[in-house]
């Protein structure tokens, strides 16, 4: 019998109304259920933020430094559970277990990063025109916050919302993926362990219109931050627009690696790899088109297609595993059907894009790594988020085309560029529509400590993560004092 998981409001792992649950698939075994979720809606959802509107006012006024030292027991706790959690990962989402280890251990990183970010939450002290006056600013809580997410990074993306905004004051209503929530609930155990108060953090879980639209729409919510898919970050901002809340989303990409003239291929090779095709290419920053010089452009893609089809494909609780199942049918059958799209529209399939079928592959959802070239830039492999192992190659003439090429697309989250010179990568970063800019490193990487964001419609405009996550979860009072 698998586990079933209540939701976290107000301190308690509490049942929903109806009594309905929902299952957690394991890719890899399809049949195999990680865990049980309560199937929530409007009533959980009330009481949720009830709970954290309860909460707001004394979790507010706490020291700064008290609130972080929850943090550093969390941590603590974290580590001592870093491979349950991390196995739990691999099971729910799929990803490979070295991966799933790292996504952990960056958990704990985040929780480290900001118990130690509250001297941030000062103000300042403002020179005033007029004698006597006292001048000076603060940083305070937004209120409840509402955060939503998918299920591509189902531990450290609830982790990088929920810390900074806890530390800034606000209380939280988290409504994680129905593909991937058991990590959001081990990390509500481990912040109820690490002694948080009751109804600082809630956690509902349910479908996105019966949990995640409602939750959006309570009057009660003064900021939502979600990741996700571009259609439904869109529809969260419109739905909200009358209420003049601070939105942010993290949405979509379709990320380009430049290869040029001068790169060393095999390291290029390698980054475009490891960015399109590693966690099976459920990656935000996935690498999905290979902008390539034509004088090396046919090496590149011959030296491609012989490691991509030597890629160890399998269940991701294998450390061998270099590429995992696809998440469940639902987004199998999306990639195939790219993989269709590819075709019809004259792009060439060099390899993969078929679903792997006998032994283990009958068990989950598992399909070969695709590489199309011959793309051009405007065909819808081009322009389309896949969310899959598939990347496209696109042939250019020089370094102002490939600039053209990676620019000419309504996403703009991550970007890399292959090259020994120094001017061109500089060029690169400069020129580049990307919110995330790599030199001679894959699209998908990202250190916590650093702003992560996106440009276009990769975003709502904020940066998540390092200090200036601390922005979108405060607000600056300016107070005037005359004696
Ligand atoms: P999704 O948009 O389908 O779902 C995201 C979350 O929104 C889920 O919790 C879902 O239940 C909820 N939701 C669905 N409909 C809703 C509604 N009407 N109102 C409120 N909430 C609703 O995305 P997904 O399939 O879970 O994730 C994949 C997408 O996420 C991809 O597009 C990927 O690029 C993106 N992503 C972006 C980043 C980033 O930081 N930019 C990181 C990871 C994933």
């Amino acid at each position: 019998m698998s586990k079933v998981y209540g939701n976290f409001i107000g301190g308690e792992w509490v049942a929903c109304q109806s009594k309905k649950t929902f299952a957690d698939y394991n890719p890899a075994h399809t049949k195999e259920i990680v865990a049980e979720f309560q199937d929530s809606g409007a009533p959980e959802v009330k009481s949720a933020i009830d709970a954290a509107s309860g909460a707001l006012d004394a979790w507010g006024r706490m020291q700064a430094p008290k609130r972080a030292d929850f943090f550093r027991k969390a941590a603590e706790i974290l580590r001592r559970r870093r491979d349950e959690a991390a196995d739990a990962l691999t099971r729910e989402e799929g990803k490979n277990i070295g991966e799933a280890r790292g996504e952990i251990d960056r958990g704990i990183a985040l929780m480290s990063f900001y118990a130690g970010q509250w001297p941030a939450l000062g103000g300042e002290m403002v020179p005033s025109f007029n004698e006597g006056r006292m001048l000076y600013t603060l940083r305070v809580p937004v209120g409840v916050v509402a955060l939503i997410t998918p299920w591509n990074f189902p531990a450290a993306i609830p982790m990088w919302k929920t810390l900074p905004a806890l530390l800034c004051g606000n209380t939280v209503v988290l409504k994680p993926s129905s593909l991937a929530p058991h990590s959001s609930a081990l990390f509500a155990e481990v912040l109820a362990e690490a002694g948080l108060p009751a109804g600082v953090f809630n956690m509902v879980t349910g479908g996105g219109r019966e949990v995640g639209d409602v939750l959006v729409s309570d009057p009660r919510i003064r900021a939502i931050s979600f990741t996700g898919s571009r259609e439904v970050g869109k529809a969260i901002m419109r739905k909200v627009a009358d209420r003049l809340i601070r939105v942010g989303l993290e949405m979509g990409g379709k990320n380009p690696m430049i290869v040029m003239d001068d790169a060393n291929l095999d390291r290029a090779v390698e980054d475009t790899v490891v960015g399109a095709f590693w966690a099976a290419g459920h990656k935000c920053t996935a690498t999905s088109r290979a902008i390539v010089t034509e004088k090396i452009h046919d090496q590149f893609v011959e030296k491609l297609v012989t490691r991509t089809k030597a890629l160890r494909i399998g269940d991701g609780m294998d450390p061998k595993t270099e590429v995992c199942p696809v998440i469940d049918e639902n987004q199998t059958k999306k990639i195939l059907e790219y993989i269709e799209i590819g075709k019809k529209e004259g792009a060439k399939l060099l390899c993969g894009g078929e679903r792997l079928k006998g032994g283990i592959y009958d068990e989950g959802c598992y399909v070969a790594p695709a590489v199309f070239a011959g793309l051009s830039p405007d065909m819808r492999t081009a322009q389309e988020e896949i969310f899959g192992p598939v990347v496209g190659v696109i042939k250019v003439k020089d370094f102002d085309e490939a600039m053209r090429v990676a620019n000419n697309i309504e996403f703009g989250l991550s970007a890399s560029i292959s090259t020994r010179d120094l001017k061109t990568a500089l060029e690169f970063a400069r020129r580049s529509e990307a919110g995330i800019v790599h030199v001679n490193s894959p699209t998908a990487g990202l250190e916590l400590q650093a702003p992560f964001g996106g440009c276009k419609e990769s975003t709502s405009g904020y940066r998540e993560m390092g200090k200036v996550a601390l922005d979108f979860y405060s607000q600056i009072k300016t107070v005037y004092v005359d004696a």
